[in-house]
C-alpha cells in the first residue's frame, strides 16, 4: 500500500517553527517510505484566511526543501462536498440547527467530563427550530455515539479507545462557513486517500470527533500519529501569539531553510519530554 500524508495549514497566519515541524515530519513519513505527501490549504474560513498567507505557506516550504504532490488542494474550494456530508448526517437525523451566539455559548460552556468545555445543548430538541434565523448545525453526539457504538484508532503504535461524547456536540456547520474543520479534515482526507495523518497533538482530541465522523460516513480509517509539539526556550508551546519567528521572516532575512529543516530533523530545538497525552 502507498503511504499518503498530507500537510493542512489554515492560511490565517504566518507559518512558524512548529509548522515547519509538523510539515516536515508529514513529508518525511511518506517519502521515506515511498509514498505521497500532499498539500491542502484549509481555507474554509473566509473571514480569516488571506491569499497573502497561502504564498507565503507555499514559498515557506519551498524554502525548507519540501515539494508536495499533485495539485495544491483548496478547501474553499470543496464546498459541495462537505455540503453533501452534511446532508447524510442530517437526513440520518444527527444534526440539529443550533441560533446560539458566541456569547451565549462562551456563557453556557459546561466542562463535565473534564478540562475541555462542551456545549450544553441548549438548541437540542427544540420542537420547530425558524431556519430562516441564522443558525449553525451541530451533532447529536448522543445520538451518534450510539448508532456506531465503540471505536477506536491506532496512533503510532499504540491503540486508543475514542471517546466523543467528551467533545459534546460539535459544530459541523457554522452560521458564517459551510462547514467545520471537523467536517471538512474527515472528508478530504478521505477523498484525498490519506493513509497515514501526521499531525502535533494539539489536534489529538479532535482525532475523537474525526473517528466517530467516519464510522458515520462510511469513510476508511487512517492511521494517525501525533507528534509532540516543539516549545520555545520559556518552555511554552511556540505560537504566533508567544511571538515565535515566522518562517517568512528568516527567508527573507536569507536564512538557509534546507539547513533549518535538518536542525529540525535531527531534534536541534527544544521538544517537550514526551506526548503528556499519550503516556
Ligand atoms: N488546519 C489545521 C491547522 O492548521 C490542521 C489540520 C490537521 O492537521 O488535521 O491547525
Amino acid at each position: 500500500m502507498t503511504i499518503v500524508t498530507r500537510f493542512a495549514p489554515s492560511p490565517t497566519g504566518r507559518l512558524h517553527l512548529g509548522h515547519a515541524d509538523a510539515a516536515i515530519r508529514a513529508h518525511d513519513h511518506a517519502r521515506t517510505r515511498g509514498g505521497r505527501f500532499l498539500l491542502r490549504i484549509e481555507d474554509i474560513d473566509g473571514t480569516r484566511s488571506r491569499p497573502e498567507h497561502v504564498a507565503a505557506i507555499l514559498a515557506d516550504l519551498a524554502w525548507l526543501g519540501l515539494s508536495w504532490d499533485g495539485e495544491v488542494v483548496f478547501q474553499s474550494q470543496r464546498l459541495d462536498l462537505y455540503a453533501a456530508a452534511l446532508d447524510r448526517l442530517r437526513d440520518m437525523g444527527l444534526l440539529y440547527p443550533c441560533f446560539c451566539t458566541r456569547a451565549e455559548i462562551a456563557g453556557a460552556m459546561s466542562a463535565p467530563h473534564g478540562p475541555t468545555p462542551v456545549y450544553p445543548g441548549t438548541c437540542r430538541g427544540r420542537p420547530a427550530p425558524d431556519l430562516t434565523r441564522p443558525h449553525g448545525w451541530r451533532l447529536d453526539m448522543a445520538a451518534a455515539v450510539a448508532r456506531v457504538g465503540a471505536l477506536g484508532w491506532c496512533d503510532g503504535d499504540r491503540r486508543i479507545a475514542a471517546d466523543p461524547l467528551a467533545q459534546g456536540d460539535v459544530v459541523l456547520a457554522r452560521k458564517d462557513a459551510p462547514a467545520s474543520y471537523h467536517l471538512a479534515v474527515t472528508v478530504d482526507d478521505a477523498a484525498q486517500g490519506v493513509t497515514d495523518v501526521v499531525r502535533g497533538v494539539d489536534l489529538f482530541e479532535a482525532t475523537h470527533v474525526h473517528r466517530l465522523l467516519q464510522a458515520l460516513l462510511d469513510l476508511p480509517v487512517p492511521h494517525w500519529h501525533h507528534h509532540p509539539l516543539l516549545v520555545g526556550a520559556d518552555g511554552e508551546r511556540l505560537a504566533k501569539r508567544h511571538g515565535a519567528p515566522a518562517l517568512a521572516a528568516m527567508r527573507e532575512r536569507g536564512e538557509d531553510g534546507r539547513s533549518l529543516a535538518a536542525r529540525l530533523r535531527a531534534g536541534g530545538f527544544p521538544k517537550p519530554a514526551g506526548v503528556p497525552i499519550l503516556s
